[in-house]
């Protein structure tokens, strides 16, 4: 029905099997104790999966934004924490492959295309969440050298990544105009670790502070225009948060799929459950809601790979709100359809309803979305002059 080429149907076969050969028989066991999926990182660099949205002269595979939703979509089938290995890796990777110079480009986008090295990115700050124009952390031009201080919260793929894109305020007065964006190696001194999160959900992915202390980085680590950190943030979300939207599609997939399975097989009243009509249309609603989301999805990433206009920041909004809300509907209800072992650690269902909630909220909550949709059509009904 989606038509995906020989290449594309290819990197789903090979992620589906790591994903479930691999992944399945760990995915417990990295959400009990939360270590880092080092294995699975392992496996999907053999296969090369890591590179599948870079262009050909940096080492990757000369796909794009949609075959970086497929894989994803794959893993977030079996563990959406485990996905951000890529997904965490693609927000740190897209400001370089957009914004970064040729020397920038070539320095750091093979080891991310390769995944040697993961990426992160992280704008968030304690007092500067929805609010980026917030920012407070400073980065200040002394010789070759800015020199960075301040601290970033919620940093996914944390301690694991080694490239890091980060905000700074290069002139704190200007306000959103000053803030610049930064590539920063793990490594460099007066760059720490601080706290590891504990969270809900996806906890095969380790969140962390991040500290900076008088930590100094070459003025070539400057990632585009002094004052245009913004800039750069907005472009990268217009990519990645279809990156989101996958996560959320493969979250709502796996939960219904797993839901299903048992309702064909718990009997009460001497029947199986999914013979009721109350569960058949439970199992209705979420497969509509599934297959509404993958088109939506599907047809933005191909759009912007397409790359017919400028920029796609209603588009990727709305994908990530629709498919986030899906994963966060579909997710509740398979809990419900399994009954009393949908609630069970020791049952894969309660998972994906932890693992869904973060879609509706990383990468700009869903009001900011919404925000973003309705600003954008309003700006567009004054440019087209609609009365
Ligand atoms: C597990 C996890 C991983 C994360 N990973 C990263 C990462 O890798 N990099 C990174 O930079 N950040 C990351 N984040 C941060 C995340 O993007 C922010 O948490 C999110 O953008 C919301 O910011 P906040 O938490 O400060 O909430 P707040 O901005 O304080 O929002 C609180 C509530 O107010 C609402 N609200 C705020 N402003 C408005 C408005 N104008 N209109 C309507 N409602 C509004 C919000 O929608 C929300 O419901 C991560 C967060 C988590 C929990």
């Amino acid at each position: 029905m989606y038509e995906l080429t020989e290449e594309q149907q290819a990197i789903v076969e090979t992620t589906r099997e790591i994903a479930q050969k691999k992944l399945k028989p760990l995915r417990e066991h990295y959400d009990k104790t939360e270590e880092y999926p080092w294995a699975i990182v392992e496996e999907l660099r053999k296969a090369d999966l890591f590179g599948v949205y870079f262009p050909t002269e940096y080492g990757g595979l000369g796909g794009g934004a949609f075959e970086l939703c497929l894989v994803i979509e794959e893993l977030s089938k079996v563990c959406a924490g485990t996905a951000l290995v890529i997904a965490g890796t693609a927000l740190g990777a897209y400001p370089i492959m957009l914004h970064g110079n040729d020397a920038q480009k070539k320095k750091y986008l093979p080891d991310l295309a390769s995944g040697k090295r993961l990426g992160a990115f992280t704008i968030t700050e304690p007092e500067a969440g929805s609010d980026a124009t917030a920012t407070k952390a400073t980065a200040v031009l002394d010789g070759d050298h800015y020199v960075l201080n301040g601290t970033k919260v919620y940093c996914t793929n944390g301690n694991a990544a080694e490239i890091y894109t980060l905000f700074f305020s290069t002139a704190p007065a200007r306000g959103a105009r000053g803030i610049s964006a930064f590539i920063v190696e793990k490594g460099t001194p007066g760059f720490e670790f601080g706290r590891k999160e504990e969270k809900m959900g996806i906890r095969a992915s380790p969140t962390y502070q991040l500290l900076f202390n008088n930590c100094r980085v070459p003025k070539e680590n400057l990632l585009g225009l002094p004052g245009g950190g913004l800039l750069v943030a907005q472009a990268t979300f217009d990519v990645s948060r279809p990156g989101v939207a996958s996560q959320a599609l493969g979250i709502a997939q796996g939960a219904m799929d797993e839901a299903f399975a048992y309702a064909r097989s718990r009997r009460q009243f001497g029947q199986p459950v999914i013979s009721f009509q109350a569960m058949q249309h439970k199992l209705a609603n979420m497969a509509m809601d599934i297959e509404a989301a993958r088109c939506l999805l599907y047809t933005v990433a191909r759009a912007i790979d397409k790359g017919g206009k400028k920029r796609y920041t209603k588009e990727s909004a709305m994908v990530k709100c629709f498919c986030s809300d899906v994963a966060m509907r579909v997710s509740v209800e398979a809990v419900q359809m399994c009954g009393g072992i949908g609630y069970m650690r020791d049952f894969p269902v309660e998972k994906y309803m932890r693992d869904a909630k973060i879609t509706q909220i990383y990468e700009g909550t869903n009001e900011i979305q919404r925000n973003e949709i309705a600003m954008m059509m309003i700006k567009e009904a004054a440019r087209e002059g609609k009365k």
